[in-house]
């Protein structure tokens, strides 16, 4: 099954909530309904694979209930996202990355997150990222937020501008 946005762009700009999990893709990986490997899971979080990696170790850190895009977070999904670091940053651990600084974590942007279920881009090691890669996952790119401005903005502003 593929799991990578760019097979999706069917559903660009379609970030509506989707409550059918028999619909959503990353609901049904989440859950365990295909033959994805998953990575790390818990009751809440679940963590698998990019299908098309853009570094070495590209994985997703998704909630396994239904969660819209990061335009549908406010402040109180601050803890829910720093759980989905952590999980990220355990994933990379079993993986032995060792170096958690060079780590690029964080979200597409609608109408770029073409699955419009919350994942959490995890990549690594950040510092051998593509030029092609960063468009899609830099700092810089228009299309991604990192973590840690989302955070921020959740915090001080209780929404993703
Ligand atoms: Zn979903
Ligand atoms: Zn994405």
């Amino acid at each position: 099954m593929a799991t990578s946005e760019s097979t999706q762009l069917g559903n660009q700009g379609d970030d509506s909530l989707r409550a059918d999990d028999t619909k959503c893709v990353f609901c049904v990986i989440a859950n365990c309904k295909t033959e994805n490997e998953i990575l790390c899971r818990d009751g809440e979080l679940a963590c698998f694979r990019d299908a098309k990696p853009g570094a070495r170790h590209h994985y997703l850190v998704v909630p396994r209930a239904h969660v819209g895009n990061c335009k549908s977070l406010n402040r109180e999904h601050v803890p829910l996202v720093e759980r989905m670091v952590k999980m990220g940053r355990s994933v990379l651990q079993q993986k032995n990355v060792m170096e958690l600084g060079d780590v690029r974590m964080g979200f597409h942007m609608p109408p770029f997150s073409s699955v419009p279920h919350l994942h959490l881009h995890v990549l690594a090691p950040a510092s051998e990222m593509s030029d092609r890669s960063l468009r899609f996952y830099g700092p810089q790119s228009y299309w991604f937020i990192t973590v840690e401005n989302l955070l921020k903005q959740l915090k001080s502003q209780n929404e993703v501008k």
